[in-house]
């Protein structure tokens, strides 16, 4: 018998579903080997693994030695590691590659924790000599009056001035600033005070502020009622015994003004983690995060892997919103693993939303989460009053019927402003031949049978496909029939936005849409040019919260009526939440808020409950519709996705992976099947969907068909994925 040896069980990140086994670096044993970072000699490759558990082995022969270990002491432990363990399994995805999810950028390519000064700038020696070469009132020269006194910390800078980023190098470059490190604040959190509680907000935050351990709220408030002044209090309460918050928002929702509420108000520095910020200051804030220095932070859905050492309450505003649910790479919800993390680390979790998901109502109906209700808007503002226009034979200019037309202009008058939502950007979805019928398709997205139609932009100068993203100049002439007479077809935010500067010349006319706000900042500054004065914003479900506009009284919703009919299971849940919480923009403040929503369709059930009976009466027919359909959340879902030049070795790969799933039992299988967009950038696209009303045996299955899968060779021949509690069936 040969020697036993140690050897290390090391996750890489490779779409491989087992652990590899190193010896250990030469000379380097240590005695607490989990949790640490290792680089080890994978194929011709060097990779940077985490080490899940130490091992034996007997074929030293066969083992090579990791190269060095990264880490001087256990980074990946505790609960986070038991819960990304637990992700793993969950979403049957490699541990190594959920792992390296969860890292920040620098962490994963193998960089050492970085250090986590608080860093400030200040004025060098010449900036404070007169700083020559600034042209007045540039970003530059304002950073520079703003640092005259004292050094500034970035926390601050961050509060002070947008982009001020780019101007810190820029005079860093010059010569005159300097970023200096500091001590990391101590915090003493303390909460300012804010308006007084009503008796429903008192009431939730003392049954929040009073469950021992882990306990899942849901905080189900209409827009407005002040669900995040009872996050602010539970919030505070957590800091005072000295525990770590996390506050997760919706990707839109990230907003300098909701930070800055945050920062006023608790009066800690507020750590704020999302995808504006660069690779190194992710790693920094999950560096304070692990040593406990961050007390609060405030993020986007990757903040849910943050590692909370002394954590006390973790909080999800807008639960409800897509965003949450990562769609590619590893298909996790945040929502969902932070209940599970909640859960671990026995504290409560505060799930916030005016319209909350079908889920979690139904969770909350079932008794496993507590149901805490706001049901009226806090302080003076009225709830909206609701308007249906129906506009079945009237005529319409760009789409805008002239009721709508002269209630603007009524509501401009009146000194007020008004916002015009419609759900889809750019100029019109559609560009047709008036004498042939043929329409812009995407080359790259369409096949024989499905035409996925190109979007006009840029006035009517560009087309561009909202799937694949490519784009292309719009033909002088048909390409069929080369006649001229080519006209685009249906509204976008961009035919409105021109339809409504020319209505009302006098006014200011802002869109806000993915086209207008590609820059994190770019919304604050689009705001900006509306100020308090009367005027327009014409925009998507981009426009959200975390922006208090008390001069919005009127909210128009232009073509709602593409969403009643779609499809997908999920769609009307979506079509609902958005209609409620646009209209929860309206008279936010004094002043009483209008909604008019127009549409073909006046009759249409969903629209009449939701008029007549608000967003519950909506779900709760929702929730029975599902039920009797079999859909979430009475079953549950996993969908397998695969694509392919060829659509014959996608279909194969799944038939293979369809033949791994018994028909019988309590899971029932779906395809393979043409996905319903089967075409996409080039790659042809099918699916196999499994559902069962018995999750446990839905994972059981998967648990076996996970590593045959793997096996298979037709795996290697497409790209496919496994989607646990896919969002949609697409
Ligand atoms: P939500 O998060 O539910 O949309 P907010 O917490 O943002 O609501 O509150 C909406 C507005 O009402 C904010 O301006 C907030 O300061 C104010 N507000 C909240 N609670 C109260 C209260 N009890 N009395 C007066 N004003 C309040
Ligand atoms: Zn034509
Ligand atoms: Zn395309």
């Amino acid at each position: 018998m040969p020697d036993c040896l140690p050897t290390l069980r090391v996750a890489l990140p490779v779409p491989l579903p087992q652990l590899f086994d190193y010896l250990p670096p030469a000379g380097a044993a240590c005695a607490d080997p989990v949790g640490r970072r290792v680089k080890v000699p994978f194929g011709p490759r060097e990779l940077i693994g985490v080490v899940v558990e130490p091992g034996t082995s007997t074929d030293a022969a066969n083992l090579r030695p990791a190269l060095a270990w990264v880490d001087p002491q256990p980074l990946l432990v505790g609960e986070l590691a038991r819960s990304l363990h637990w992700l793993s399994r969950y979403t049957h995805a490699p541990l190594g590659e959920v792992l390296a999810t969860a890292l920040p950028g620098p962490l994963r390519r193998g960089e050492p924790l970085p250090d986590t000064h608080a860093w400030a700038w200040q004025l060098s020696e010449s900036g404070r000599t007169g700083a020559p070469g600034l042209r007045r009132g540039s970003r530059p020269a304002r950073l520079a009056d703003l640092l005259a006194a004292e050094a500034v910390d970035e926390d601050r800078l961050d509060t002070q001035m947008e982009n001020w980023r780019e101007a810190a190098r820029n005079l860093a470059r010059r010569g005159y600033a300097e970023r200096i490190a500091i001590p990391p604040p101590r915090a003493a959190a303390e909460l300012r005070a804010g308006p007084q509680l009503n008796e429903e907000q008192r009431a939730a935050v003392e049954t929040i502020t009073a469950s021992g351990g882990f306990a899942t709220f849901l905080l189900d408030g209409v827009t407005g009622s002040g669900k995040t002044e009872v996050y602010l209090q539970a919030i505070a309460h957590c800091l005072a015994q000295g525990r770590q918050a996390l506050v997760l928002v919706p990707e839109i929702g990230l907003t300098p003004q909701t930070l800055g509420r945050f920062r006023a108000r608790l009066g800690v520095p507020v750590h704020a983690l999302h995808s504006g910020l660069s690779d190194g200051e992710r790693a920094r804030v999950w560096a304070a995060a692990w040593r406990g220095e961050a007390r609060l932070v405030v993020g986007t859905r990757s903040a849910v892997f943050l590692p909370l050492p002394q954590a006390g309450l973790i909080v999800i505003d807008e639960e409800h919103d897509g965003s949450y649910k990562q769609q590619d790479g590893i298909r996790y919800h945040a929502r969902d693993f932070a209940l599970v993390r909640g859960k671990a680390l026995d504290i409560p979790v505060i799930l916030g939303s005016a319209t909350p998901s079908l889920e979690s109502l139904h969770n909350a109906q079932g008794g496993r989460y507590q149901h805490l209700r706001l049901s009226r808007r806090a302080g003076e503002a009225k709830p909206p009053r609701v308007r249906v226009l129906d506009v079945r034979k009237r005529p319409l200019q760009d789409g805008l019927s002239p009721e709508v037309l002269a209630g603007i202009d009524a509501a401009l008058g009146r000194g007020e402003q008004v916002l015009v939502f419609k759900n889809r950007r750019g100029y019109a979805p559609v560009l047709l031949c008036h004498d042939c019928g043929w329409t812009a398709a995407c080359h790259r997205c369409s096949t024989a049978l499905h035409r996925t139609p190109m979007t006009v932009h840029a006035g009517g100068r560009r087309l561009q496909c909202h799937h694949c993203g490519a784009r292309q100049p719009v033909p002088l002439a048909c390409p069929d029939c080369a006649s001229l007479a080519l006209q685009p077809q249906g509204i976008g935010t961009e035919r409105l936005e021109e339809r409504l500067l020319a209505a009302f010349p006098e006014v200011a006319v802002v869109r806000i849409d993915r086209s207008t706000t590609q820059r994190r900042d770019a919304l604050e500054t689009q705001l900006a040019r509306l100020g308090d004065a009367p005027g327009i914003l014409v925009g998507t479900q981009i426009l959200a919260k975390g922006h208090d506009l008390p001069k919005l009284t009127m909210v128009v919703v232009v073509g709602i009526d593409e969403g009643l009919f779609s499809a997908d299971f999920r769609a009307r849940e979506k079509l609902a939440q958005q209609l409620i919480q646009v209209a929860g923009r309206a008279g936010r403040a004094e002043r009483p808020g209008e909604v008019w929503l127009q549409t073909h369709h006046p009759e249409n059930p969903l629209l009449h409950t939701l008029v007549n009976g608000g967003y519950h009466a909506f779900a709760h027919g929702e929730l029975q519709q599902r039920e009797a359909a079999g859909f979430p959340p009475f079953a549950h879902l996993a969908m397998f996705r695969a694509e392919a030049k060829d659509v014959a070795a996608a279909n194969q790969f799944l038939g293979e992976v369809g033949g791994l799933a018994a028909s019988d039992g309590p899971v029932e299988r779906y395809g393979p099947m043409p996905a319903p967009m089967p075409r996409r950038a080039g790659f042809q696209r099918a699916q196999l969907l499994l559902s069962s009303d018995q999750r446990a045996a839905l994972h059981r299955l998967l648990d076996t068909m996970l590593p045959a899968i793997h096996a298979l060779p037709q795996a290697r021949r497409v790209r496919w994925s496994l989607d646990v509690d896919p969002m949609d069936l697409y």
